[in-house]
C-alpha cells in the first residue's frame, strides 16, 4: 500500500565510480554492424582496444535527484518553476498519474571524446571511430544502469518509474537542453556544472553526455494497463530482476552510424 511518507521520501544519488558493462550486442549494433555478424581480424582488433582504452582511462557517472515540486498537464511539465514541454513524457505523466520527476544526468567523462579527437587529428580514424562509437555504446548503458538504480529504489517504495524522456525526442525541442540542465546542476554544493555544460544548440559538453527525464507515480497498478508507459520494453538491461515486460525495441541510436559510415565512404 502507498503511503504520504512513501511520497515524501526523495532520492538522490551521485555515482562517480559506476560499473559499466557495455554489451558487445549494442557496441556491434551501434557500430553499424547486423545482428549476429562477428568481428574479426583489424574490427575485432579495434574493438577490443576501445573496450580496454575505456575500462582504464574512462571516467563515466550518474546523477540522478527526485523532485517534489512538479505541476503538468498534456502539454507541458512544470519542474520546480522550469517550465517544459517535452512531448510525449506530459501525456504519460497525466495518463499514470505521476507526481514526482527523477531529473538524469550520466556521462562517459570528457576523456574519450578528447582521445577520439587527437585520434582523428593524427590520421587514426579507424580508432577514432571505434572510440567514439564506444563512447555512444557506455552512454546507453549509464542510462540503463540509472534505470536500474531508479526501478530498484521505486520497487521498495511502492512506486512505479515511467520511460525516460530526453531533448531532442519526438515532440521534445533539444534546445530545452540548456533549462533542463540548469535545472540538474543548480543544487548547491553539487558542483556538477564542473563536469557538463550546455551550448545554445542543446548539445552537450562532454558530448558523450545525456540529460533525461523519468515520470514517477504512486499508482504502479496503472503502469501495466497502459502499455506504453512499461519502460522494461525499450530497456536494454538484460537480466533485470525487476524487468516486467520484454524488450521490445531497440533504444533510439544516439549516433546515425549508418549515415556516418556511408557519407565518409562518399567522401573518400
Ligand atoms: S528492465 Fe525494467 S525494471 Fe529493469 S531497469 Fe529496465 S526499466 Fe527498470
Amino acid at each position: 500500500m502507498h503511503t504520504a511518507d512513501d511520497e515524501m521520501t526523495s532520492f538522490e544519488l551521485f555515482d562517480t565510480a559506476p560499473t559499466v558493462d557495455v554489451r558487445e550486442a549494442e557496441y556491434m549494433r551501434l557500430l553499424g554492424y547486423p545482428r549476429g555478424y562477428t568481428l574479426e581480424g583489424r574490427a575485432q582488433e579495434l574493438a577490443s582496444w576501445a573496450h580496454k582504452w575505456y575500462q582504464e582511462h574512462g571516467k563515466p557517472w550518474i546523477y540522478a535527484r527526485q523532485v517534489q515540486e512538479v505541476e503538468f498537464d498534456k502539454k507541458s511539465v512544470r519542474v520546480a518553476g522550469a517550465t517544459f514541454s517535452p512531448g510525449r513524457l506530459a501525456e504519460k505523466m497525466v495518463q499514470a498519474h505521476a507526481t514526482s520527476v527523477m531529473l538524469v544526468a550520466v556521462s562517459t567523462g570528457p576523456e574519450c571524446e578528447e582521445t577520439a579527437r587527437r585520434l582523428w587529428d593524427e590520421g587514426k580514424p579507424d580508432e577514432y571511430f571505434f572510440l567514439e562509437i564506444y563512447g555512444s555504446a557506455v552512454v546507453e548503458q549509464l542510462v540503463a544502469a540509472a534505470s536500474y538504480l531508479l526501478c530498484e529504489w521505486a520497487d521498495q517504495h511502492h512506486a512505479a518509474v515511467l520511460p525516460h524522456y530526453s531533448p531532442g525526442y519526438p515532440g521534445w525541442g533539444i534546445t530545452d537542453q540548456q533549462a533542463l540542465l540548469r535545472l540538474i546542476v543548480e543544487k548547491p554544493g553539487l558542483l556538477l556544472n564542473e563536469r557538463i555544460s550546455a551550448f545554445d544548440t542543446g548539445m552537450l559538453k562532454p558530448k558523450k553526455s545525456m540529460l533525461a527525464v523519468f515520470g514517477i507515480t504512486y499508482r504502479p497498478e496503472l503502469v501495466p494497463k497502459l502499455t506504453e508507459l512499461i519502460p522494461c520494453e525499450n530497456c536494454s538491461l538484460l537480466g533485470c530482476q525487476y524487468r516486467r515486460a520484454p524488450q521490445k525495441y531497440s533504444l533510439p541510436r544516439l549516433e546515425q552510424v549508418r549515415n556516418w559510415q556511408q557519407k565518409r565512404k562518399t567522401e573518400v
